[in-house]
């Protein structure tokens, strides 16, 4: 492959790379290698993969390769990708951004990566996440922060920053990440990238390390909504073996990205457009509906009354939930176990207390504090109110619109350890968000301006599997706009 066309494949979205292999302008070797390539060059100074398969993917590269000249390789075999280290992968270390699972191989694959893997993707590695997804910023990892490609002085938003900042670099053309509270939505925000969370249920948790069993959903972040549909397409689905995931149809998200959107109501909540919002921000948003409405959409401001109390729900609820699913980390079965301890009790503590992060800790205390009996009824019972009266504001809103859209974040990325001192305003990142994951509705984040440089985010929300419709909406967006075609480059020779 001569330089011009690496260049040229480097720069390919999910969508074009499955023309360009099936026209075999070139392999899936040697598009894999030119994607190591590029890692071995950048990844030391942004920090995106905790580990890269090199050997793996060479490998799933050749079998694609193999099966495309036989003539049965599937649509998208041969494309690389990579996946947040949250997704347990058969024989390659998981560590969830931790000290705890540093040690932790494991011996089988989630049902996400099984999906990917079987549809013949190529997995070119692990890439880095705030430590057990608990964070804005990527800077709570155990293996170091991730910076922003746009500025490296920036943090790329968390907890998928490391997919963030892969994708964002051209180091993958798509990556898989996961969303509690808006992990997808603000790292998709801060660089230039689409990013969908699905509806709760839509796709299989399992094999997905826990933080909060009852919020946690995987999705994806990739350069255009064409390819999030792809992807969705191919990781969505009923799991037996996830009993929270649901028993529903996949609708076919390419074959509706196109759709007109005259008369669609776009709900436009107040909250999410009062002081707090960077101004230039609001001015960015209101162009970017302004596209909409010329396309026939129909502005109508709403009210979410409960949503300023999302924040404060959330860091009751998934504390509480972390704290019951992290117990399983206790030195004995598997992860971090501390040396030489004295009997099991300074095995217990010792093995916690040096396997698990500060923020970690402090998710831990929360939770088993509002867990605790005396407190349960003043706090966990509280904030589930609270998260029903959210979820209720949504449905009233939905029965006078059809989306509701805004800001996904109120500002551009920030500088690297700018809040980690602050753990209040570290949380009120995911402002915006949050009352998505409560509710458990699908949020998609799309690029809709450049402020200083910078890219910001679209928030759109949608009811309950509506998938289809975010992705419609972010297509047709993307066919009226360039934001998402602006890139940051490493070097700035994209
Ligand atoms: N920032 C939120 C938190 O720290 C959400 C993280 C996420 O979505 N995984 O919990």
């Amino acid at each position: 492959m001569t330089n011009q066309t690496m260049k040229e494949a480097l720069k390919q979205g999910v969508a074009e790379l499955a023309r360009s292999l099936a026209r075999k302008d070139f392999s899936s070797v040697e598009l894999t290698q030119a994607y190591l390539d590029r890692i071995g060059q950048h990844n030391t100074e942004l920090n995106a993969y905790v580990t890269v398969t090199n050997e793996q993917a060479l490998a799933q590269a050749a079998a694609a390769d193999k099966a495309r000249t036989a003539g049965t390789a599937a649509t998208y075999a041969g494309i690389p990708f990579a996946h947040k280290d949250i997704f347990c992968t058969t024989g390659v270390r998981t560590a969830c951004g931790s000290r705890m699972l540093d040690n932790f191989i494991s011996p089988y694959n989630a049902t996400v990566v099984e999906k990917m893997s079987n549809a013949g993707m190529v997995m070119l590695g692990k890439t880095n996440m705030d430590e057990f997804a608990m964070g804005s910023s990527n800077e709570t990892s155990w293996y170091g922060p991730v910076r922003n490609p746009w500025n490296r002085t920036l943090v790329p938003g968390g907890s998928s920053g490391g997919s963030a900042a892969a994708v964002a670099a051209h180091l993958c053309p798509a990556a898989t990440a996961t969303d509690t509270g808006g992990s997808i939505r603000q790292p998709a925000s801060f660089c230039g990238l689409t990013g969908i969370k699905p509806t709760y249920g839509r796709v299989s948790r399992w094999g997905m390390i826990a933080f909060a069993s009852s919020l946690d959903q995987a999705g994806v972040l990739t350069r255009s909504a064409e390819d999030a549909a792809i992807l969705m397409q191919m990781m969505s689905g009923f799991d037996p073996k996830d009993s929270t995931s649901v028993d529903l149809p996949v609708p076919d998200y390419l074959a509706t990205l196109d759709q007109p959107l005259k008369g669609l109501r776009i709900g436009l909540p107040k909250q999410h457009f009062a002081a707090g919002l960077n101004p230039e921000v609001e001015k960015q948003i209101r162009a970017a509906l302004s596209e909409f409405e010329k396309q026939g959409a129909i502005l109508k401001e709403v009210s979410l009354d409960n949503s300023h109390l999302s924040v404060s729900a959330y860091y009751v609820i998934a504390p509480a939930e972390a704290s019951a699913n992290l117990s399983r980390y206790d030195g004995v079965r598997f992860g971090y176990r501390c040396d030489k301890p004295v009997d099991l009790e300074d095995l217990y503590k010792r093995s916690r207390a040096e396997g698990f992060g500060a923020e970690v800790k402090r998710r831990i205390m929360v939770g088993t504090y509002a867990l605790s009996a005396g407190y349960y009824d003043a706090y966990y019972i509280k904030a589930q109110k609270v998260r029903r009266l959210i979820k209720d504001d949504f449905e009233r809103a939905f029965k006078e619109v059809d989306v509701i859209m805004g800001p996904t974040s109120p500002h551009t990325a920030f500088p690297l350890g700018s809040k980690t001192k602050d753990p209040v305003t570290m949380y009120l990142e995911d402002i915006y968000t949050i009352a998505v994951n409560l509710a458990g509705l699908p949020g998609l984040s799309v690029p809709a301006g450049l402020i200083n440089g910078l890219p910001i985010g679209l928030q759109i929300v949608g009811r309950d599997f509506s998938e289809a419709q975010l992705l419609n909406l972010a297509h047709r967006f993307q066919q009226a706009t360039d934001w998402h075609t602006r890139t940051p480059g490493v070097d700035g020779s994209n």
